[in-house]
């Protein structure tokens, strides 16, 4: 054995001895590219990590359905008291691309993409609306646009939207540009993206 595992693996066994107790739940893509362990530079029991397609966070609807990402959220919240959440896009997002072309192709291959995305649809539509936009612009914007979605909807959690209101829990939006390396951070009180200052 040799490389990360060896030095971690003492972490490994006071982990397992103590259990987890990360602070910070990030919610990220699929996409290979956008690891939030390896963005964060973060090691074993650091961070709850949720990953889905187009890092979307479903409305709260407790209505028997399989709901994986919410399930995840409320172990999170409810069970390991997560003190920060982190909705985390991506530039060049595939399921993003993919609700952006749902009007003029069928969605992705399969059963499930497709619907998934349809989550916002409806955001989509207006930006696949706009023509002052290239191809690349709108793919950003429902990009970060999808984060903001996410954030509203952590919100309709009940506990998520009471522990925020006592300041138990904070909600914050980050963007990860593949291109270049770069986190932008989201600012709370405008929505907007901002590029990092690099000292
Ligand atoms: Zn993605």
């Amino acid at each position: 054995m040799s490389g990360r595992y060896t030095t971690e693996s003492g972490r490994y066994v006071s982990l397992a001895r103590e259990g987890q107790a990360p602070e910070t739940m990030i919610v990220a893509c699929c996409d290979s590219r956008s690891a939030p362990e390896t963005i964060f530079d973060a090691g074993p029991g650091e961070l709850f990590v949720l990953r889905n397609v187009g890092n979307l966070v479903p409305p709260y609807e407790p209505d028997g359905e399989f709901h994986s990402t919410s399930a995840a959220l409320e172990f999170a919240v409810q069970s390991l008291k997560v003190k920060n959440i982190v909705v985390m896009g991506h530039g060049r997002c595939g399921g993003i691309r993919a609700a952006l072309s749902a009007d003029a192709a069928p969605p992705a291959p399969g059963d499930f993409i497709g619907k998934w995305m349809s989550l916002i649809a409806p955001a989509a539509e207006t930006v696949s609306a706009s023509t002052m936009m290239t191809a690349s612009e709108r793919q950003t914007a429902l990009e970060r646009i999808s984060i903001r979605y996410s954030l509203a909807n952590l919100r309709t959690f009940p506990y998520v939207s009471a522990l925020e209101s006592k300041g138990r829990l904070t909600l914050y939006g980050a963007w990860f540009d593949i291109s270049t390396g770069e986190l932008w951070t989201m600012n709370k009180d405008t929505g907007d993206f901002e590029r990092p200052q690099l000292g």
